[in-house]
């Protein structure tokens, strides 16, 4: 999978988008937008794991929230593959506050506040290849 990094990225719906019963529209927003899925599951996390998936943030003010958040309903994890693949996605999702986000974004659609925000992104191609490491064994990628 090394050589194709950089074509690679993390994504998750998040518990709230699931919850709302929109896994299926995201999806197709998804393809759509011409990403190729490479990897996906629905997880449940325990607060542990999800402590663990936002290590980065643990001395954000928010990071008990987040965290609780996370582990509080199944969301769906994602490889998602494109060039420019971490850019890519992240220009899909929008801005983390969706007051904020771009019209056509699936934060600005999706949305309903900056913690419940319905999807994550990878931010750097490196954090993408620990992310995808974090969820997804080697057999689960096709
Ligand atoms: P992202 O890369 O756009 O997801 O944003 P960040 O890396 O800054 O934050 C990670 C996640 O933490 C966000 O997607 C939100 O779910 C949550 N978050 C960020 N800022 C806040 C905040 O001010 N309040 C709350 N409750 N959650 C936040």
């Amino acid at each position: 999978m090394a050589e194709q990094a950089g074509n690679l990225t993390f994504g998750i719906i998040k518990p709230d988008a699931v919850r709302a019963g929109k896994t299926g529209a995201i999806l197709q927003r998804i393809t759509d937008a011409g990403f190729k899925l490479r990897a996906l599951k629905l997880i449940h996390m325990t607060k542990p794991e999800a402590e663990g998936f936002y290590a980065v943030h643990r001395e954000r003010p928010f990071f008990p929230d987040l965290t609780a958040f996370m582990s509080s309903a199944p969301c769906v994890v994602m490889a998602l593959e494109k060039e420019n693949a971490v850019k890519s996605w992240r220009d899909l999702m929008g801005a983390t506050d969706p007051a904020k986000a771009d019209e056509g974004t699936l934060r600005k659609e999706f949305a309903t506040s900056i913690g419940e925000n319905a999807v994550h992104g990878s931010d750097s191609e490196e954090n993408a290849a620990a992310e995808l490491a974090y969820f997804f064994s080697r057999l689960e990628f096709v």
